[in-house]
């Protein structure tokens, strides 16, 4: 089973206009409307992938223009190591209007994540076919980093064609053949007779395992995978104020595409690592510190711990438990702003859980209204206070 002639495939003379073989693979390609697919869906997305195909090589001019030099083998490099697939498309624009009333468009289009086993995304972000996959990782930084912004350096795969096979896999890009068996399309038709039934199945093709194509011989400078592993280092930029988990996009650093097309983008969500006394809300940062009984009854200063470091605050006398002091500016940066948010510092104040008798004694004599004398000492709190 060769190969059919793209032409014939579109229907359309070798004379005919850019305009024509567009209007041609339209109206076929509306043929493949569910109610007329429903049949067969397989073998309809089959011939809906080989008028693709044709249309994908006739609609550019120079590969047109190569096909007609030189037939099928002069294209076939085009497409990548497995032939034409859909991460080869480039042209989904071209039938924009009619993928609303195809539920097999969307199927086909709104779920390609490129020619890597798809996007990380899942199938929810719609990407155009011919881009290839973005990468996704994830990046650890301490929570100051939130505060200061920085610029740190990912290192993230690479994974381009091959050169010299031309992502072919095969020496120079040339030793490689359309698989005998299947005729380069990856699949084949087992028949099985049952009685009165006939039973069809597609399958993979055991001779090429699907690709369509056998190499003759390996390229030897990707050992035959068309594909040539390295890595890339970028710097990120991280304003200050970035919410923890936000996602920073780098246009153009995901993967490159298997055929024509555009690399996917890289998308690197950044994780501040928390500090144990802090949290965050917004622009405001949260603490608690512990408030000796002596400090909060006559007033003092105590240590507080803040994303940087370390804060005295001043503690007012008479404190109660669990006041909020707000140290202005010591918060987290407004997203693009100059200015900081708060830090909202929470005072606990530490009731000691046993006294000396001297240290009861004076605090009967403070604190109880009527409380029992206390003989010999007479250095009372309120005494020392008021001299
Ligand atoms: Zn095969
Ligand atoms: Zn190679």
């Amino acid at each position: 089973m060769a190969k059919r002639d793209y032409y014939e495939v579109l229907g359309v003379p070798r004379t005919a206009s850019a305009d024509e073989v567009k209007q041609a693979y339209r109206r076929l390609a509306r043929q493949y409307h569910p109610d007329v697919a429903k049949e067969n869906p397989k073998v309809a997305e089959e011939k809906f992938k080989e008028l693709s195909e044709a249309y994908e090589v006739l609609a550019n001019p120079e590969s047109r223009h190569r096909y007609d030099l030189g037939g099928p083998s002069a294209v076939e490099s085009d497409f990548g190591p497995g032939g034409f697939g859909w991460q080869n498309f480039t042209h989904v624009s071209d039938l924009e209007d009619l993928l609303g009333s195809n539920p097999i468009f969307q199927q086909l289009f709104g779920n390609l994540g490129g020619s890597f086993g798809g996007s990380p995304f899942g199938g929810g972000r719609r990407v155009s076919s011919s881009r290839g996959s973005d990468i996704e990782m994830s990046l650890r930084l301490p929570l100051l980093a939130a505060v200061t912004g920085t610029k740190p350096t990912v290192e993230i795969p690479r994974e381009d064609p091959c050169g010299p096979c031309r992502g072919t896999g095969a020496k120079d890009g040339t030793a490689i053949e359309v698989c005998s068996e299947c005729g380069g399309s990856g699949q084949v038709r087992r028949v099985q007779n049952r009685g009165y039934t006939q039973l069809i199945t597609v399958g993979q093709c055991p001779r090429c395992r699907g690709t369509g194509r056998r190499i003759l011989e390996r390229c030897p400078v990707c050992d035959g995978t068309g594909r040539i592993r390295s890595s890339e280092k970028i710097e990120l930029t991280v304003p200050p104020g970035m919410e923890d988990g936000a996602v920073l996009r780098v246009p153009g650093h995901g993967l490159a595409a298997s055929g024509r097309g555009s690399p996917g983008d890289l998308y690197v969500q950044v994780v501040f690592d928390p500090l144990p006394h802090i949290r965050r809300e917004g622009e405001d940062a949260y603490t608690e510190t512990k408030v000796p009984l002596g400090v909060a009854l006559l007033g003092g200063e105590v240590t507080v711990q803040t994303i940087e470091g370390h804060a005295v605050l001043k503690v007012p006398a008479g404190t109660q438990p669990e006041t909020q002091f707000r140290l202005r500016g010591n918060g987290f940066p407004r997203f693009r702003g100059s200015t900081r948010g708060d830090l909202i510092v929470t005072a606990h104040v530490e009731v000691p859980r046993s006294l000396s008798g001297h240290e009861k004694d004076l605090l009967r004599e403070a604190l109880l209204p009527g409380g029992r004398p206390i003989g010999a000492r007479r250095d009372s709190i309120f005494r020392r206070r008021s001299s």
